[in-house]
C-alpha cells in the first residue's frame, strides 16, 4: 500500500538525519537539526529518506536548515 512518506534528510557517510517539512508548492525543504547546524562541505551529498526505504533526491529542492 502506498503511504504518505515521512521524509528525513540524511547526509551520506555521516549518519546524520534531520526531520523535515516540505513545501511542495515552492520546492522548499525545512530541516530541523538536532544540534548540528548544517551539512559538512565534504559529505557525499544529501537525500531524503523514508523509514519504508524510499529515497528522494533534493537536487530540485531548496533546503533550509533551522
Ligand atoms: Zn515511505
Amino acid at each position: 500500500m502506498a503511504h504518505e512518506h515521512t521524509w528525513q534528510l540524511t547526509e551520506s557517510g555521516y549518519e546524520r538525519t534531520w526531520s523535515t517539512t516540505i513545501d511542495e508548492d515552492t520546492g522548499t525543504v525545512t530541516a530541523y537539526g538536532n544540534g548540528f547546524a548544517d551539512f559538512s562541505d565534504d559529505g557525499d551529498g544529501a537525500e531524503l529518506r523514508c523509514a519504508c526505504g524510499e529515497t528522494r533526491s533534493v537536487d530540485n529542492l531548496t533546503v533550509n536548515y533551522l
